[in-house]
């Protein structure tokens, strides 16, 4: 064992303060790895509320870790020490599902299903998890991300979730050039569903509850905007979109997007796993054989394919240093709206 530190709450309604705990010494195929910078997702809000009533506590979040590795055990071939890697949502599965060998890991279904960073099952004791708000990690090295050279260490945590989570459905649904994209939300994934949309070569229309965030989502690609709580601009965007992606973090009516969509358009929605404020209206799904899906994350190969697609187009998140000791406050940015556009922790720097 060695010596960590971290940042956990012990109940939903404490904050979070300094622990120390053990991390295990690596396993032959295991890799350590020192954390640098870790992204605040508003999953960990979520996760340290009980939001999803699932939440093991101490509950330590952060799943969105960039570090250097500091050891390897003796059979890891694929990082050395001294590599600059990330870690993202998950950190093991079974391996052997047909998720797992389709390499859709976040699918798992074993046993457990995936084991996630945080407040995820350990195999095999069942231990909970701790996340990226600590000192150092030790994950297997088949879940360790190589970060390419040109991507910014202090930027590029938010691909590991944020990224992913709106790659994969972008690309699951085939989002190219000469489509029309709808992005709902522009908050740390939404922005990067834009920036990555555009970089696909669609059209993005950015759909917000926010007026003042439209010159961002320009900037970020998007040519359209259209507030939300505008019912007229809603009703003019009618049949426009061939794909629209869903990030609001909490329960809401879907149908005035299912309007939105084209003949065969589809709406995913990746950001509430509550039930949806209002009945989707099938009238409206079958009358132009619309879908509606939802999208879990991404597996670790396309993972790792979101940081090769950024590192490519250029593409990094925007985002707001803040030191760990500043984590409560940055919980109460994220509930309020206030975030531009992703918090990331300076772990090397204040914990
Ligand atoms: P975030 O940074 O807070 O952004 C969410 C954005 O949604 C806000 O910036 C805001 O944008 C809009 N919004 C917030 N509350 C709203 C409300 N009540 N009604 C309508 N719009 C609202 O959060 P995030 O980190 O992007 O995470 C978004 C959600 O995705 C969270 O619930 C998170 O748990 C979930 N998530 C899911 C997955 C997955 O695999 N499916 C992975 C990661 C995260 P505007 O100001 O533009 O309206
Ligand atoms: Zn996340």
């Amino acid at each position: 064992m060695s010596k960590a530190t971290g940042y956990a709450t012990s109940h939903s309604l404490t904050s979070l303060a300094p622990i120390s705990f053990d991390r295990p010494e690596p396993d032959p195929l295991d890799v350590q790895i020192s954390i640098l910078y870790c992204g605040v997702c508003r999953s960990d809000l979520h996760q340290v509320r009980d939001d999803w009533k699932n939440t093991v506590y101490p509950c330590m979040p952060g799943h969105e870790i960039v570090g250097r590795v500091t050891a390897v055990g003796n059979e890891v071939r694929k990082h050395a020490v001294g590599d600059l890697v990330g870690v993202g949502c998950m950190v093991d599965s079974c391996g052997s599902c047909a998720s797992c060998r389709a390499q859709l890991e976040q699918y798992c279904e074993g046993p457990i299903g995936a084991t996630l960073t945080y407040n995820g099952p350990l195999k095999p004791d069942g231990t909970n998890t701790f996340g990226g708000y600590s000192s150092h990690i030790v994950v297997p090295e088949s879940f360790v991300l190589k970060i390419p050279a040109g991507l910014n260490p202090v930027a590029v945590g938010p691909l590991l979730c944020a990224g992913v989570t709106t790659y994969s459905p972008l690309r699951h649904w085939r989002v190219g050039k000469g489509q029309r994209v709808g992005v709902v939300g522009l908050g740390g994934l939404g922005h990067m569903a834009v920036k990555l949309a555009t970089a696909m070569g669609a059209r993005v229309t950015v759909f917000s509850t926010s007026a003042e965030k439209e010159a961002d989502a320009r900037r970020f690609g998007a040519e359209d905007f259209i507030l939300s709580t505008d019912k007229k601009a809603m009703t003019a965007a009618a049949l426009s979109l061939d794909f629209i992606l869903s990030t609001v973090p909490d329960s809401h009516d879907i149908n005035p997007y299912i309007l939105a969509l084209k003949r065969d358009g589809t709406l995913v929605v990746v950001g509430t796993l509550a039930p949806f404020a209002k009945p989707t209206d099938n009238s409206k799904v079958a009358f132009q054989r619309r879908s509606v899906a939802g999208s879990l994350i991404g597996g670790v190969a396309e993972t790792q394919e979101v940081l090769e697609f950024c590192a490519e187009h250029g593409i990094q998140a925007e985002v707001q240093v803040i030191p760990m000791s500043d984590i409560n406050e940055a919980f109460k940015r994220i509930a309020k709206g206030e975030v531009r556009y992703r918090q990331v922790i300076d772990i090397v720097g204040t914990l």
